[in-house]
């Protein structure tokens, strides 16, 4: 509308090296953040640097999700630093209760252990909604049917290098329905049956299994039990209509009936990860070196000096990830010619 219009004539626009989204225009895609109102200052971080190193010349669409109305300083603070439109969703109750078949008694009972124990968010209520949201919901959210694709962006990250190029456009072009930029080990306390249920899943749907999928990234015994490797879904960039497929709803739905949400505490991050090796092919899943990022307290920083430099990022490559004894990027590298070599873009050097 209008007041988008004098919004972006009074923020002072850096000039592209070479107008990138002139160039082949936008997908239908949005950023898409879950926050709470107390959030918003981390929040304002996070979108001041993907807008610097990227959507400044875009001007995707930004949708704000919680499951409390968002407050006017929310909205004014975000709403500012957006350079396209943003609008602001509720979650209806029905995507952030209990199901009727969880006994909250034994749920409460649960978090209880938990806590005492000192496992991760052992004790949140909240935080398994949230996961649970995450895992099967967000992309059901009214405001976001009429995407294709998403942008995941949580509060506090940071993007270290600039994006040269358009990720959205890439991942459709190259049919990418998943990517990631680091993979680690869940805590085993908080998916102790995650891998009965997915064994489960996959007995009761053979025909859901993509064929050349990546079993492989997720099991170092042919399936027999999980490695606990997953992609780290603060960062995602996905096709929405996967989600939406058949194929994922009936896989959550399968999920979500035996508890797991609930009665451990399933992570959002293993669940899109399993997903993604288990229905879609190797090759639409896309490893993105050269975006540069930090999620607390992990950072991927770009394989390779003249990616780096070419991209102006200020990250120190010795705080890469990618190596180190807790991520999971061996076996990313042993799956390497599926997640990395397919499709090139510019920026990739
Ligand atoms: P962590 O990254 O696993 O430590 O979890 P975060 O605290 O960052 O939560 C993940 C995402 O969900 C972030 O975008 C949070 O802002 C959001 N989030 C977490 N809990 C809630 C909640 O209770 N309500 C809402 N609306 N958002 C939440
Ligand atoms: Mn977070």
């Amino acid at each position: 509308g209008s007041e988008k219009e004098q919004k972006q004539d009074s923020i002072p626009q850096t000039p592209a090296p070479s107008s990138p989204a002139a160039a082949g225009g936008r997908v239908n895609a949005t950023f898409v953040t879950l926050a709470r109102n107390g959030d918003v200052w981390e929040l304002a971080k996070s979108i001041r640097q993907v807008e610097d190193r990227f959507n400044r010349n875009y001007h995707y669409d930004w949708v704000f999700l919680n499951d409390k109305p968002f407050d006017e300083t929310f909205k004014k603070v975000t709403s500012a630093l957006v350079s396209g439109n943003t609008f602001y969703g509720l979650i209806s109750k029905e995507h952030w209760s209990y199901p009727e078949w969880i006994d909250q008694d034994k749920a409460r009972k649960v978090r209880e252990d938990m806590g005492q124990r000192k496992i991760i968010y052992g004790d949140s209520e909240s935080y398994r909604h949230m996961c649970r949201y995450e895992s099967g919901f967000f992309f059901r959210h009214p405001l976001m049917l009429n995407y294709e694709y998403y942008w995941r962006v949580e509060p506090g990250i940071e993007l270290y290098c600039d994006i040269g190029f358009d990720p959205f456009r890439f991942m459709k072009e190259n049919d990418k329905k998943y990517s990631f930029v680091l993979s680690l080990y869940e805590y085993y306390e908080t998916i102790p049956t995650l891998w009965d249920s997915v064994k489960k899943f996959m007995e009761n749907h053979p025909e859901h299994i993509a064929e050349g999928n990546s079993i492989g990234f997720l099991s170092d015994d042919g399936g027999k039990t999980y490695n606990k490797c997953h992609f780290w879904s603060n960062f995602e960039i996905g096709n929405l209509d996967w989600l939406r497929s058949e194929a994922y709803l009936d896989y959550f739905d399968s999920l979500d009936k035996d508890g797991g949400f609930f009665y451990e505490r399933w992570g959002d991050a293993p669940v899109h990860s399993i997903a993604a090796a288990l229905l879609l092919k190797k090759e639409q899943i896309h490893f993105f070196n050269e975006i540069g990022y930090y999620h607390v307290p992990f950072t991927h920083c770009p394989t390779g000096e003249k990616t780096r430099l070419d991209l102006k990022c200020h990250c120190n490559p010795e705080d890469n990830f990618d190596w180190k004894g807790y991520s999971c990027k061996f076996a990313v590298v042993v799956w390497k010619d599926l997640f990395v070599t397919n499709g090139s873009h510019p920026g990739t050097s």
